[in-house]
């Protein structure tokens, strides 16, 4: 992925976040804003939801005074971090994968905010941004983490799939999805034992989960939120993340973000770049969305960011190639494309001197683009936000290559109001269900004994 640079950067005169704060008071109990080209049923379930007042029980109140944390069995002072193991499996002897969790427990009472990384362990974006985030440029007396003036708790777990992670694979041990695999269960297969220990030890007393992926195998990401829009809390911090696509759905039947919506806990998940590769701009991105949704709780002391825009989209186009041979994508993830513009091009090396181009079916934003570079007819090469409305605001974030510049990834973007971000909306639907559902089974190959029960719909 080409490095975006800040030269279309058209906001670098703004004022930075904490000048513009004042303003911040004057407009803060305004409701949250619905898109109105969204599809109407739709829209009717996201502000129903939005609407919705009935008071949720309340576990703490600011006012109250600073109290110990109860965690995993650990009392945590007020004001104070501990690092604490948490193993995967409960065991007397054998594997039971401990994993380090930073618990961040704030002088003054507030919401307790879970942050993952690597429930696919070759999703490194998340370990990495998570890992700076526990060190010493963010977390400390003074730092954007600042314990002392934290309100309420953050927990930090950089690598959740210990055991895939060091195998440098999604999957568990036994070749299982564990973002697939929630709630599970005590006495069933090793996956499914995982995933019912971290939803009941780890999740469960979290009021919001931030969950961090990149693509898988074979393609990537432009940094996105995915997020269910009408699930009130998740919509909340979908937004405050504050960058520009965020993709409406309930997440896969399985995955961590549907049972924790289900659990009325607010989840979103980030996905930025692919597997097995640490791309920069999308771990900036990320450490960025995340500091900005602790703001926007007021867990941290301090405003929030916010984009110019933000796409809401409701569904997507696929590019397909219609040809097979070797892919030389030309337009990489986050390019505003127009329509019949080519993305791709197709060559066969039993076919010396022919190609074939892929061209873009409609105009939009390319979210993901495949990294593998064997293709048959039918396979999608790229996946596309068909944007139809707000061409004009979205072409000022462009760079000269016509890549969006996500915010959070061309330095401190200015603060705004919420608003004052205005909402394009993206008509459609998901085919096969779910975003990633047209990607079809992963390239990372299954051996026999890992054949496991995992799911197309792989993100
Ligand atoms: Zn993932």
């Amino acid at each position: 992925m080409p490095v975006k640079g800040s030269d279309a950067d058209d906001e670098g005169s703004a004022k930075p976040v904490e000048a513009a704060a004042p303003r911040a008071k004057r407009r803060r109990s305004q409701p949250l804003k619905v898109a109105n080209q969204i599809p109407q049923s739709r829209r009717k379930e996201i502000e129903k939801a939005l609407e919705d007042t009935s008071p949720t029980p309340k576990k703490w109140s600011r006012k109250d005074g600073p109290k110990y944390h109860q965690f995993l069995r650990k009392r945590i002072s007020p004001g104070t971090v501990r690092q604490i193991e948490f193993d995967l499996l409960d065991v007397d002897i054998g594997e039971s994968w401990p994993i380090p969790i930073t618990v961040v427990h704030g002088a003054r009472p507030g919401p307790v905010v879970t942050v993952l990384g690597a429930l696919h362990g070759n999703e490194l974006v998340g370990p990495l941004a998570l890992t700076y985030l526990c060190g010493p440029n963010f977390l400390g007396e003074g730092e954007a983490i600042d314990p002392a003036a934290m309100a309420g708790t953050l927990r930090i777990v950089p690598v959740v799939n210990l055991p895939g992670y060091r195998r440098q694979s999604r999957y568990m041990v036994d070749g299982r999805d564990l973002n697939r695999s929630f709630p599970g269960k005590p006495d069933s297969n090793t996956t499914s034992r995982v995933a019912h220990r971290l939803w009941n030890k780890v999740i469960k007393s979290s009021d919001h989960v931030i969950d961090l992926h990149t693509a898988a195998v074979g393609r990537t990401n432009m940094p996105q939120i995915r997020a269910n829009l009408a699930h009130r809390a998740s919509n909340r911090i979908a937004r405050a993340f504050g960058i520009e696509a965020i993709l409406d759905n309930e997440g896969p039947k399985g995955s961590l973000r549907r049972l924790a919506n289900d659990s009325g806990i607010g989840a979103i998940t980030y996905e930025g770049g692919g597997s097995n590769e640490a791309d920069p701009e999308s771990v900036q991105v990320a450490i960025y969305g995340v500091l900005n949704v602790l703001r926007s709780l007021k867990v941290l002391p301090g405003y929030p960011s916010r984009p110019r825009f933000r796409i809401l989209a409701s569904g997507s186009v696929w590019i397909r190639s219609d040809q097979g041979g070797l892919l030389d994508v030309l337009t990489p993830a986050g390019s505003f494309v127009e329509e019949g513009e080519t993305v791709a091009t197709v060559t066969d090396p039993e076919r010396p001197g022919e190609s074939y181009d892929v061209l873009t079916p409609t105009r939009g934003l390319l979210i993901s683009t495949a990294t593998h570079p064997f293709v048959n007819a039918g396979t999608p090469i790229g996946h596309l936000l068909p944007v139809t409305r707000g061409i004009k605001t979205l072409r000022k974030r462009l760079d000269p290559e016509g890549c969006l510049v996500t915010s959070g990834s061309d330095g401190d973007p200015p603060w705004r109001e919420d608003e004052d971000v205005e909402d394009i909306s993206v008509i459609g639907e998901w085919s096969g269900g779910s975003p990633d559902a047209e990607w079809g089974r992963n390239e990372e190959s299954l051996t026999d004994d890992e054949a496991g029960e995992a799911d197309p719909n792989w993100t």
